[in-house]
C-alpha cells in the first residue's frame, strides 16, 4: 500500500518541501561574493525584517542547524558565571540547560512536568529570589511534547528586570505571527527545516535592542557583532549557505503573501482538527496547552511505535517520541501543510488502528476533521 510517490512527512522537523522552494534549490550555485548575491540576500533580510515586523534590523542567519542559533544566543548574550533560568520541560528545554552550564552559565533549571506549559509566576518568582538572575531561557513550541509556553507573559516579566528573555522559536517563528518587540522578547532562534519548509542548515537569530547592548564578543563562528556588520551590507563573515537563502526568500514570499495571521489561522484550524480527530478514536492530546504547529498523540494502551510502523508501511512518516517519551507518543507536524493534507494522516491512522487489533469505525476521525474544517 506503499504509495508509487513515495513516502510522505509529516514530522515536525524536517517538513516537506513545497514545490517553488525544491525549484529554487534544484538551480545551479551562485557565487556569494557577487553583486547577484548581495542583492538577494538583502531582499531576503528585507523579508525577514517584515516578518518579525521591528524596526530594527537586528538579526543574522547562521549556517547551522537550528542548535547552532541556540548556542550563539547563550555564547552572545551571556556571560561565564552569569545566572540565567531555563524552563525545562521537555527535550528542547533541556538542551537550554545544556548548552548554558557547556559554556560556564550558573543554570537554575524550572521543571515542568513534560506536557505542561510553565507557570510565568513560577518564573517570576524565581527572578524575585535572583535579582542578579540575567536572563530566562525557553521554548515558544516545545516540540517534543507539543506544549506552547505563554512567552507574551513572560516578555511582560522580564521586560523591566535586567534579565533577557531569550525564545527558541523553531517551530514557533513562521507558524504563529509572532512580534518580538511588542511582546518583549529578547532574542529569538528560527531553524530553516521546521516552519520555513526548507532543508535543514539554516538558522536564524533575532535580537532586541536591549539584547545588543549585552553582545559577549565571545563566540567566533557564531559572532552575531561581525556578522551583522556584513549581513546587514548583504554579506557574510563565512561562506553563506547560499542555496538556503536564496529559497528563504521563496519560503518569505510565500508566508508573508499568504499573511502571517491566514497563515496562523491555517496552523490553528489543522491543529483544532487534528485534536478533535484523535480524540474521537478514543485518544488523548498529550498536551495540556498545546501549540499549533504540531499535535502529540497519547495513544494510551497502545504502543506508538508500533503504530508508526503501521503508517509507515501506507508510506505516511510521523514523529516518535524524544527522551522520556520514546514508545509513549507520537506527533503528527502540520509545518508545511495544507488542511486537505491532514485527512492522509488521519486515515493512515485508522487504518493502521484496525491493523493492530483495535475496533473502529472507518472514516470516524477523518469526519471529525472535516467537521471541525467546515464548523
Ligand atoms: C528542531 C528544534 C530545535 C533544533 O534542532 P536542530 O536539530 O538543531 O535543528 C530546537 N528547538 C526546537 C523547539 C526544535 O523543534
Amino acid at each position: 500500500m506503499k504509495p508509487f510517490k513515495g513516502e510522505r512527512i509529516f514530522t515536525p522537523g524536517p517538513v516537506e518541501l513545497p514545490d517553488s522552494i525544491r525549484e529554487v534549490l534544484g538551480r545551479q550555485i551562485i557565487h556569494h561574493r557577487t553583486p547577484e548575491f548581495t542583492q538577494s540576500f538583502l531582499e531576503t533580510r528585507d523579508l525577514f525584517k517584515k516578518l518579525v515586523g521591528c524596526p530594527e534590523e537586528n538579526f543574522v542567519f547562521f549556517a547551522s542547524s537550528g542548535t547552532g542559533a541556540m548556542e550563539a544566543a547563550v555564547l552572545n548574550f551571556f556571560e561565564e558565571g552569569d545566572r540565567v533560568i531555563a524552563v525545562v520541560g521537555g527535550k528542547f528545554g533541556e538542551r537550554w540547560a545544556q548548552l548554558g552550564k557547556r559554556w560556564g552559565l550558573k543554570v537554575i533549571e524550572l521543571s515542568v512536568e513534560w506536557g505542561k506549559s510553565v507557570d510565568p509566576e513560577e518564573v517570576e518568582d524565581l527572578l524575585k529570589e535572583n535579582p542578579d538572575c540575567k536572563g530566562v531561557l525557553v521554548q515558544m513550541s516545545e516540540s517534543s511534547t507539543g506544549a506552547l509556553h505563554d512567552v507574551k507573559t513572560l516578555g511582560e516579566i522580564t521586560d523591566e528586570k535586567e534579565a533577557l528573555l531569550v525564545v527558541d522559536a523553531i517551530t514557533a517563528l513562521g507558524v504563529y505571527n509572532m512580534k518580538p518587540c511588542e511582546w518583549g522578547i529578547d532574542v529569538l532562534v528560527g531553524g530553516s527545516q521546521k516552519a520555513f519548509m526548507l532543508p535543514p542548515g539554516l538558522s536564524m537569530l533575532w535580537f532586541s535592542e536591549k539584547a545588543k547592548r549585552k553582545l559577549t564578543g565571545r563566540a567566533y563562528y557564531f559572532n552575531v557583532e561581525e556578522e551583522l556588520k556584513k549581513q546587514a551590507e548583504g554579506q557574510t563573515a563565512f561562506t553563506p549557505a547560499i542555496t538556503l537563502i536564496l529559497a528563504l526568500k521563496e519560503s518569505l514570499n510565500m508566508l508573508l503573501s499568504e499573511g502571517m495571521d491566514n497563515v496562523e489561522k491555517r496552523y490553528r484550524a489543522m491543529s483544532e482538527g487534528t485534536r478533535k480527530a484523535v480524540e474521537t478514536l478514543g485518544m488523548r492530546v498529550f498536551p495540556e496547552n498545546p501549540t499549533i504547529s504540531l499535535t502529540a498523540v497519547f495513544p494510551r494502551d497502545l504502543d506508538a511505535d508500533s503504530l508508526r510502523k503501521e503508517m509507515l508501511r501506507m508510506g505516511v512518516r510521523v514523529a516518535g517520541g524524544q527522551g522520556k517519551l520514546k514508545g509513549k507518543i507520537f506527533r503528527i507536524s502540520h509545518m508545511g501543510m495544507d488542511l486537505l493534507d491532514m485527512p492522509v494522516v488521519l486515515s493512515a491512522l485508522e487504518l493502521a488502528l484496525k491493523r493492530l487489533g483495535k475496533y473502529i469505525k472507518l472514516g470516524n476521525a477523518v469526519g471529525a476533521y472535516l467537521e471541525a474544517l467546515d464548523g
